[in-house]
């Protein structure tokens, strides 16, 4: 399954995220230590989305790529001089019989929202097909791949145009998509470069918040004792300054 992660505080360099932790992005891409679900390393692309400190305009960046993030030379220059107080990453495993594709790699994006899925549903695509039928046909026919990730993103990015909340936003889709297809792991991470909202649906999730910063990922990137875990079937909704878990959410 597919690693990722989101931090929102002082503006850090991406190393600080990906390459220079021990046990940061770059290391689970080849050596992660908790695929449950399929899959063995996290070599089917990666993405970096982030919001620049100095523009006034406060839209994201996104960089995606289909290599695996340890083949991409110009990565670890890139990372080391880039610095950002907002920062979603992930790398991907793709899904058997889903497609390899830059496009298909996460941070999906639109407007200051960067989103990321840890997972699959079950029974794709059949399952779904219902709960897709709901979105505006604009939204199907532009979806970034045919995959079930970018599925979850049209649904998301439509509650999120409606005015709902990050949180309520992944609530709403992982509900919908859990009763259509049972079974689905849905790891869901959402930010809009103020807050972070993710859902535990299917797998782990880590949450460090410190002096005004906060870092949700899948597997802790070091052995900082201040990592908790967060219990399965929440929502975790973050900013610098406070983390609130719901537990039993999706129970
Ligand atoms: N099903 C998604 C994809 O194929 C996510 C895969 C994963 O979490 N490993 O992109």
């Amino acid at each position: 399954m597919c690693r990722h992660l989101a931090y929102l505080g002082p503006p850090v360099p991406l190393s600080r995220l990906l390459f220079d932790p021990p046990h940061g992005l770059a290391h689970q891409s080849w050596a992660p230590r908790d695929m449950r679900g399929g899959g063995t390393i996290n070599a089917d692309g990666f993405g970096l989305g982030w919001f620049p400190p100095v523009l006034s305009e406060r839209l994201p960046v996104v960089y995606r790529s289909a290599r695996p993030l340890w083949s991409d030379p110009a990565l670890p220059g890139l990372a080391a001089a880039t610095s950002s107080g907002a920062v979603l990453a992930a790398v991907r495993s793709a899904t058997v019989g889903m497609p390899v594709t830059e496009s298909a790699a996460a941070p999906f994006h639109d407007g200051p929202w960067l989103f990321s899925h840890n997972g699959r549903i079950t029974g794709w695509p059949d399952s779904v097909v219902d709960v897709a039928a709901g979105l505006p046909v604009r939204d199907l026919i532009t979806l970034d791949a045919p995959t079930d990730s970018a599925l979850l993103w049209a649904l998301v990015r439509a509650r999120l145009r409606a005015g709902a909340t990050l949180g309520d936003a992944l609530s709403s889709v992982v509900t919908s998509v859990a009763a259509a297809a049972p079974g689905s792991r849905l790891n869901l991470l959402l930010t809009d470069g103020q807050s972070i909202a993710a859902v535990v649906y299917g797998h782990a999730l880590s949450v460090l918040a410190s002096e005004g910063s906060v870092l949700v990922a899948s597997e802790p990137v070091d052995d900082d004792p201040g990592w908790r875990a967060v219990p399965s079937l929440s929502l975790l909704v973050a900013d610098p300054s406070a983390v609130h878990i719901s537990e039993g959410a999706f129970a």
